[in-house]
């Protein structure tokens, strides 16, 4: 058995990605899987295509056609590597899986670019991870310790470097014995000769859904990937479980690791998610526009027009004017075509990618008093351009309402959040934000109003239905690192999820 690996450089290996200020969290990865599919690697490059979203700094896709697993890494988008014939025609096979990504824990660079893949004693593993392990650094050290040696400095091999070493005599079980040791999130995708796995981390922290496409089945971040292949949704995987697709289509699904309540990111609900995929049972569409009803109600405002700041505030800015009766508007365009820095033909034109990115609806707002709605503040220096946007093009009064609580922790979980200090609910009370933004007034649904709004009566103080961390800084494992390198008992570097 023999692995091939190529790695392509895309055309523009600077993309600003979405948020060119770094003033949004950015989820940092999505996987894509197809099992008995005539053109699997053509499905997992579609399905990649959708996921984009979730991570655009490096792509990759290995396959399997029955005796070799051939792999393709490239830096950039999709698009840019995997969207011609020949491409396709390098990776044949009835199995496939793919990875997008940002990096969080191990950096960028081709070498921590998805699927990983290893020689065992059983054969070929390759790897596609969703998440982060918040105990990587101490696994790492102690693997070392014991003779391991890294390839890459992601937080994925060391799952790899277990399954390597475990005593046990099937991949599956040598995976699960893996995985007993690793805290933090995950949702994988794992190939080996005899098939593929899926699995989903004990509280499913991470999103990974399962699909079908006549004999095929698929598994993939959101729901949405489905949709572009033609697949039909089948179901999600559960937090803890793992399931085992074999080339002759038997399906054998365990909970491997006892039954805990399930905490999913309620970030998904939020932003990270596209607003076409469901997740946790619900459309994040009309998750998002209930979100909007329910700030609403909590936080009303006497204007003439709402005003979503595009695109993710869109959803809960219809929700916000049906509940308020005020009219929706698009007061601000965003341009889809932000990309490379230009040459600025004046000094005050460089300044702000913002208006790059957005421009006010002049003709619209002026003279109006508006509410802004946008899903969450992290730095605020959008917020802050923004609302500035607004009164130089005429606005009357500029309020601002927040579809998220205020985001004063970091993520440890496979979010790209900026250290906590960077975080402007970290570092104020609302009302120094309010004055920071220089909005006229400033309101955040609350945590409670948040549950209800994605299904819940309130948040169960005792054991909360969703990982909320970042809003609440209750996290829902522990994390071995980040406690290391605090009491500086493991001479382990904190891995700052944004410098990483
Ligand atoms: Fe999601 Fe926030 Fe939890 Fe991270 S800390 S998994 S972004 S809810």
């Amino acid at each position: 058995m023999a692995n091939t690996d190529t790695e392509g450089v895309a055309g523009n290996l600077t993309h600003p990605f979405l948020d060119p200020d770094g003033d949004k969290l950015r989820e940092e990865c999505g996987v894509f899987g197809a099992i008995n599919a005539e053109k699997a690697a053509a499905a997992t490059a579609l399905g990649l295509h959708a996921l984009q979203h979730r991570g655009q700094e490096a792509v990759g896709i290995t396959s399997f056609d029955g005796k070799d697993f051939i792999s393709r890494r490239a830096l950039g988008h999709v698009a840019d590597s995997f969207s011609s014939q020949e491409a396709i025609d390098e990776l044949p096979g009835s199995m496939a899986a793919g990875h997008v990504r940002y990096s969080t824990t191990g950096g960028a660079g081709l070498r921590n670019v998805q699927p990983l893949y290893a020689e065992l004693a059983s054969g070929g593993f390759a790897i596609a991870h969703n998440g982060n392990i918040s105990n990587s650094l101490a696994l790492r050290k102690d693997l070392v310790g014991k003779g391991s040696i890294f390839q890459s400095t992601s937080d994925t091999e060391v799952i790899i470097h277990l399954v390597a070493t475990s005593r046990y005599p099937t991949v599956a079980d040598r995976l699960i014995d893996a995985l007993r040791l690793v805290e933090g999130a995950y949702a994988l995708i794992v190939m080996t000769p005899e098939g593929m796995i899926a699995c989903r981390d004990p509280l499913g922290i991470r999103p990974l859904v399962m699909g079908k496409l006549g004999d095929s089945i698929l598994f993939a971040s959101e729901s949405v990937a489905f949709d572009v292949v033609g697949a039909e949704f089948v179901r999600e995987v559960e937090a803890g479980e793992m399931i085992q697709v074999g080339f002759d289509g038997e399906i054998k699904s365990l909970h491997p690791f006892g039954n805990q309540k399930a905490r999913p990111c309620i970030f998904e609900h939020v932003y990270f998610s596209r607003p076409d995929s469901s997740f946790a049972g619900h459309s994040v569409y009309e998750a998002r526009k209930a979100i909007g009803r329910e700030l609403a109600i909590e936080a009303p405002c006497d204007v003439d027009l709402v005003v979503p700041v595009p695109d993710s505030g869109v959803p809960a800015a219809i929700g916000y004017a049906q509940e308020s009766g005020v009219p929706f508007e698009l007061g601000i365009i965003r341009s889809h075509y932000v990309g490379r820095t230009f040459i600025q033909p004046s000094d005050s034109a460089r300044h702000s990618s913002v208006k790059r990115k957005h421009n006010a609806n002049r003709g619209l707002v002026a003279g109006k008093r508006i509410v802004l709605i946008d899903d969450s503040i992290v730095r605020g220096t959008t917020s802050l351009k923004i609302v500035e946007m607004m009164r130089e093009a005429g606005a009357s009064e500029v309020h601002f309402r927040v579809a998220s609580p205020p985001t004063a922790h970091s993520c440890f979980y496979g979010v790209d959040t900026p250290e906590r200090s960077k975080l402007l609910a970290a570092r104020m009370e609302i009302e120094p934000m309010r004055e920071f933004i220089k909005a006229d007034s400033l309101a955040f649904i609350s945590i409670d109003g948040l549950y209800r709004a994605v299904g819940s009566k309130s948040r169960d103080k005792a054991c909360p239905q969703f990982c909320d961390a970042c809003f609440t800084g209750d996290y829902p494992t522990s994390l071995t690192d980040l406690a290391m390198s605090e009491e500086g008992t493991g001479e382990l570097p904190f891995v700052d999820p944004k410098a990483a």
